[in-house]
């Protein structure tokens, strides 16, 4: 690894440990974690036991009394030091996610800035109202509806933004007056240890923030089904969305699903075609196609199809695919073993049905791609809208580009899977953009442009993709309760 990651200057220690009441845990059980340019371990991190979870959570409720006791401005305050501690550790949390996500060091620096954002946007909320009076049926009485922490939160986050979801999560929690137990993706734990030390450093009291690292559906489940717990948020996939639902079920909690996408881009007839291709690739290449916002199947008017189709491949050839911590590489490897060999399958299969791989398909030639998991941009076409690969969440660096004939055609295809997160509509026609907005069954639409979302906004999936939201105003209020209060003071 290029990177010095450990050491005693360093956010991580000398090694990993999980963070509960503010001490570094280890356990007698550990987790490898590699280097998905390589394929190389180059660490170790603890495997949380029933008892960890326990002792985080108890730490988090002792904790969260004191917090939530704190004024919004005091909380504020603590938020600030959080920026500003990131800015000083911006660096070398880019190179922790580099280590052990693999998107390029130029991306990781975008997360880490969306990483402070979530801060800033929380941190908004400083002079906030915390209530609303109504009026009371007599005079002299006060009818208050008052916001409240739920207590503890459990936030459970995938692997594709390490960092970002995180303070995606933990920002307006805390900023709302909960206290977090957060466990992040087995395949990248390292960013949110590193964070929850930071957090510490910034004076986020003790147990207000702790990091227990393990599997999903032994850790994650045990912290849903612990009786502290108040309230669950994950963002993963839809089949971890699903079974949290049924683990949380006994205990009649609420539960926060950011969840899986298949977005769509439409690129009309009378869309300005160069900046089409250029989206559309953005949005399907970023990340190595690993964002639940990604364009994971494009829809060309048949009259433009042939040209953005081979406007599109011309792109995909001039991709930079390279060693992610080099300033010019653009395009990373696929995270783990386990993802490549499913982007893989996917491809295998449409071909298996008749689609033509037109570009990529594979892992890269060249010996430097040789370990690791890295796949190269692919670019199908001859593909039906019933095919895996148009109805299925892909989640990696291949376009299946698709020709329609009719408006009504092609809503119906952009609608018919069970996702509904994020959609992309091309046109020049305000007429034809408003229908697809007013159409399209999708918590985010997006017109001439792409993401990423931004965090003032409201990050919310239909369907299979999310149950609730997050970010601005509304993913706020996710993390606050209401209490009603009726109270006499005259007579
Ligand atoms: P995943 O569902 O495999 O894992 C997500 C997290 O859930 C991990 O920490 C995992 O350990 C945990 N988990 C899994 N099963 C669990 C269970 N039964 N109980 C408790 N915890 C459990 O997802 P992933 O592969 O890490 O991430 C990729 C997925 O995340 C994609 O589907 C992607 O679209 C989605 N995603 C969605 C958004 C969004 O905002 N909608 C953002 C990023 C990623």
């Amino acid at each position: 690894m290029a990177y010095q990651l450990f050491g005693p200057d360093r956010l991580l220690g000398e090694r990993p440990a999980m963070f509960i009441g503010g001490e570094r845990v280890d356990s007698p059980q550990t987790r490898p974690v590699d280097n998905p340019a390589t394929g190389e371990v180059f660490t170790e991190v603890p495997e949380a036991t029933a008892e960890h979870v326990d002792q985080a959570m108890r730490a988090a409720e002792t904790a969260q009394r004191e917090w939530a006791g704190r004024s919004l401005p005091e909380r504020a305050e603590v938020l600030a030091a959080v920026m500003r501690e990131i800015d000083a550790h911006a660096e070398e949390l880019a190179q922790i996610v580099v280590a052990e996500q693999g998107k390029t060091i130029t991306e990781a620096r975008g997360e880490i800035v969306g990483t402070r954002l979530f801060f800033d946007v929380a941190h908004g909320n400083k002079y906030a109202p915390i209530g609303e009076i109504f009026p009371p049926n007599q005079p002299g009485e006060h009818l208050m509806v008052r916001e409240e922490p739920y207590g503890v939160v459990a936030a459970i986050t995938p692997w594709n933004y390490p960092a970002a979801i995180f303070a995606r999560k933990v920002a307006p929690a805390i900023m709302a007056g909960n206290a977090v137990v957060l466990k992040p993706s087995e395949v990248t734990p390292l960013a949110a240890l590193a964070l929850a030390r930071l957090c510490q450093q910034a004076g986020v009291p003790d147990g207000v923030v702790n990091v227990v690292t393990g599997e999903g559906r032994v850790v994650g489940k045990q912290m849903c089904e612990h009786p502290v717990t108040q309230m669950v948020t994950l963002t993963g996939s839809s089949r971890a969305g699903q079974e949290i639902l049924r683990q949380t079920a006994a205990k009649v909690i609420p539960v926060s699903l950011e969840l899986g996408g298949k977005a769509p881009v439409i690129v009309f007839e009378d869309a300005d075609l160069d900046a089409a291709v250029e989206r559309a690739a953005e949005a399907r290449f970023w990340n190595c196609g690993q964002v639940c916002t990604c364009n994971e199947r494009t829809y060309v008017h048949a009259s433009r199809y042939d040209e953005f189709a081979s406007r599109f491949v011309e792109v995909a050839k001039q991709v930079k695919v390279a060693d992610p911590t080099r300033e010019d590489a653009q395009m990373g490897p696929k995270v783990s073993a386990e993802e490549w060999r499913k982007v893989k399958d996917f491809v295998d299969g449409a071909e298996a049905a008749g689609a033509t791989v037109v570009y990529g398909g594979d892992r890269p030639a060249g010996a430097e791609f040789a370990k690791g998991y890295w796949f190269s941009p692919t670019v199908i076409t001859g593909v039906g809208n019933e095919m895996d690969i148009v109805r299925q969440e892909v989640f990696g660096p291949v376009l299946p580009i698709v020709p329609f004939e009719k408006y009504d055609e092609v809503i119906a295809w952009a609608n018919s899977t069970d996702y509904g997160l994020t959609a992309y509509v091309f046109t020049q026609n305000i007429d034809i953009a408003m229908r697809a907005v007013d159409d399209l069954q999708f918590g985010e639409v997006y017109v001439n442009k792409i993401g990423p979302e931004q965090p003032q906004g409201f990050h919310t999936g239909w369907k299979m993709s999310g149950l609730g939201g997050e970010d601005g105003k509304y993913g706020y209020q996710r993390y606050l309760r209401k209490k009603t209060v009726y109270l006499r003071y005259r007579g």
